[in-house]
């Protein structure tokens, strides 16, 4: 059984403090929710903080990244194992922003899957195409391909932790969203591509729509039958937003 999920991207937002406060909200919204799994992704230097905060709930941590190399001389860089020995239990792989401002390609971002997994983190493994791609009615070559090169080259066990989530890069910040039916109609292509490597399991890959989500918008979106939640970015940094769109359930 697939579940669904929102899940909350700050990106390289907050202040620790402003973090454990946001968090803290959460937290304190939450508590009636039911049918959704919540789960928060904070910048690195948060994650410990933000980790005690979620004890003894059902909140999931994840990371907006880890280092596609196990360990050593990467100055910089922040390893999954690291990740793991925090508490984390996601990790976002592939957002467009690393794949574009950091020129993370698929051979790295399947070292990055591949890390990830050994140390008993979920990928949230990100795809979308750009506008330009879009325009050019290439959006489904353009995901197969993002697919194909990551998540066909992991085991059948492995691929059973993964989460997809499908992020238009032109509805990312920009306050545009892909319409329902234009979600549904890649959901559901992304579900068939991963059936063909995988068969029936990907019946239960949580499939999360990305771009410009919001209270106002979750209800229709979320209830495409290929859409299992959402990856939240602005409207994350928000406590009452980001709770409204997980109750749009
Ligand atoms: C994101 O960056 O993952 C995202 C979906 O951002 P926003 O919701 O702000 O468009």
């Amino acid at each position: 059984m697939r579940i669904n999920i929102v899940a909350g991207n700050w990106k390289m937002n907050t202040t620790v403090s402003e973090g454990v406060k946001l968090v803290s909200e959460i937290v304190e919204k939450s508590k009636d929710l039911s049918n959704v799994k919540l789960i928060v992704a904070p910048p690195f230097t948060h994650i410990y903080s933000v980790c005690e905060k979620l004890k003894g709930t059902e909140i999931g941590l994840s990371a907006q990244n880890c280092a596609s190399e196990e360990k050593g001389a990467y100055t910089g860089e922040v390893s999954a194992e690291m990740l793991a020995n925090l508490c984390v239990k996601y990790a976002i792989i592939g957002h467009s922003e690393r794949r574009e401002y950091y020129k993370e390609c698929s051979e790295i971002l399947l070292k990055k899957t591949k890390l990830a997994l050994a140390n008993s983190i979920s990928p949230v493994f990100c795809v979308g195409e750009n506008l330009n791609e879009r325009e050019e009615n290439r959006h489904f070559e353009v995901v197969r391909k993002q697919i194909e090169e990551v998540v066909f080259n992991i085991n059948e066990n492995d691929f059973e932790k993964i989460i997809i989530a499908y992020e238009p890069v032109w509805a990312i910040g920009t306050g545009k969203t892909a319409t329902s039916e234009q979600a549904q109609e890649i959901h559901a292509f992304i579900r068939k591509v991963l059936s063909e490597k995988f068969g029936k399991k990907a019946e239960n890959t949580s499939i999360l729509y990305g771009g410009s989500c919001k209270p106002s918008n979750a209800k229709e979106i979320f209830a495409q039958p290929d859409v299992d939640g959402g990856l939240i970015g602005g409207a994350s940094l928000n406590a009452d937003d980001f709770i409204a769109i997980a109750k749009s359930f």
